[in-house]
């Protein structure tokens, strides 16, 4: 026995059992109500995780679920009824990156926060650990909802290292008496399986799997399945899996009555300092034809101080372009090079200041049970992608840089 184990079952001497109650006190008993977060996926006491291979957008959907829960918001179909206190830790990922991510899915609900290892000198508590686990507790401010980022980060889970599932199981078994959500992040190994122990999944109440679809293209991006494995407390339709997109098809079809490029519009952000808000870049056979554009891509400035109106009037500019049209005088078009006023469709509501709206559908697409229909289209855009591919060489490359504004 190590003396890990040892420590545990000391402690274990000193904590009373709960008190015995008779099933006809139970019965009568004043219980706490089950109050839902983001419906019908995260209740107030729900231990859920999600897990995926790198790259495939876990931090994503994760800070997706947070930002909705926070906001009062939906997203990928899930509808949280008002804001909710949310704390997001994450013990691994760059905080510019994790901006970026948030950035796509809207203004900031001021009911979200954020604890995260990239920013300041302090280290994160280590959640495998009791200690750490106080160490959270006494600091974090009873969030509704916590979102675990992920695990090896934060709980010290390795492949073949010691088991610290057993503390951290404690750990969740509290928030759930507590009346609080957790939603755990980690990897998956190559195979798509969790890491380490099956066991984890006995205290679960949710375990949604991120996978790649077997039509997937490295020009599809973020674009993944998430698959329910455990679901307590979840039935029918909800236990359907989901397909899900980062997209512009349904703002760009919303804004110009067109698809630009089918669809197939890459999405990117970079340092391009002060004076331009984004650049776009095509390739077309005839510039006059927007049906001939091909090889459509957006860069956003990382160095430009975004809010939702900003970015969403930008995005429409720019698919704008990509849908074949030039700038105009009228600052209040759309089309005008310079950002003075947002779009009708990008301006926040009046009645709603505090509280940030579903913008989730903007910039997130989501079908549940992916049809046949909706893969044959896939495939046809593939080959699309490949018989214009074939005939490029005769093609002008545009590229719309946006001077000063966008
Ligand atoms: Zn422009």
């Amino acid at each position: 026995m190590n003396s890990h184990r040892r420590r545990l079952i000391l402690q274990d001497r000193h904590v009373p059992l709960p008190r015995i109650v008779p099933a006809t006190e139970l019965m009568v008993a004043d219980l706490p109500e089950r109050v839902s977060l983001l419906d019908p996926i995260l209740s107030s006491n729900t231990l859920a995780l999600l897990y995926g291979p790198r790259g495939l957008g876990k931090t994503f959907v994760a800070l997706g679920i947070a930002w909705a829960a926070a906001a009062g918001a939906s997203f990928l179909g899930w509808q949280a009824s008002r804001p909710h206190r949310v704390l997001y830790i994450d013990g691994e990922m760059a905080a510019v990156d994790l901006r970026e991510r948030l950035r796509l899915l809207g203004s900031a609900p001021p009911t979200l926060d954020f604890l995260i290892a990239d920013l300041g000198l302090h280290s994160l508590p280590d959640l495998g650990h009791y200690t750490g686990q106080s160490r959270l507790q006494q600091a974090w401010g009873e969030p509704e909802l916590a979102v675990l980022d992920n695990l090896s980060s934060l709980a010290g889970f390795k492949l073949g290292g010691p088991d610290r599932w057993t503390e951290l199981q404690r750990f969740l078994m509290l928030q759930r008496r507590c009346g609080r959500a957790v939603l755990v992040v980690h990897h998956a190994n190559k195979e798509g399986e969790q890491r380490g122990t099956n066991r984890r999944e006995d205290v679960l109440d949710l375990v949604m799997a991120l996978r790649q679809p077997a039509d997937w293209h490295p020009s599809d991006g973020a674009r993944f399945e998430i698959h329910f494995e455990k679901t307590r407390g979840l039935r029918g339709d909800a236990t359907q899996p989901i397909e899900a997109r980062l997209t512009t098809d349904a703002l760009g079809v919303a804004r110009w009555g067109t698809d630009p490029c089918g669809g197939q519009v890459t999405m990117s952000w970079d340092h391009m300092g002060d004076g331009i808000n984004a650049r776009s870049q095509w390739m077309s056979i005839d510039t006059n034809d927007p049906t001939t554009f091909s090889d459509c891509s957006i860069t956003y400035n990382l160095d430009v101080d975004w809010d939702w109106p900003k970015l969403c009037t930008v995005v429409e500019h720019e698919l704008g372009h990509l849908a074949g049209h030039d700038h105009v005088d009228d600052p209040h078009d759309v089309m005008s090079p310079y950002y003075v006023y947002p779009s009708a469709e990008c301006s926040p509501p009046r009645s709603q200041a505090a509280v940030a709206p579903d913008r989730a559908p903007h910039a997130v697409a989501s079908s549940k049970h992916a049809s046949s229909s909706k893969k044959k289209k896939a495939k046809s855009k593939t080959r699309k992608r490949r018989a214009s591919a074939a005939r490029s060489k005769g093609k002008k490359r545009r590229v719309a840089k946006h001077g000063k504004q966008r």
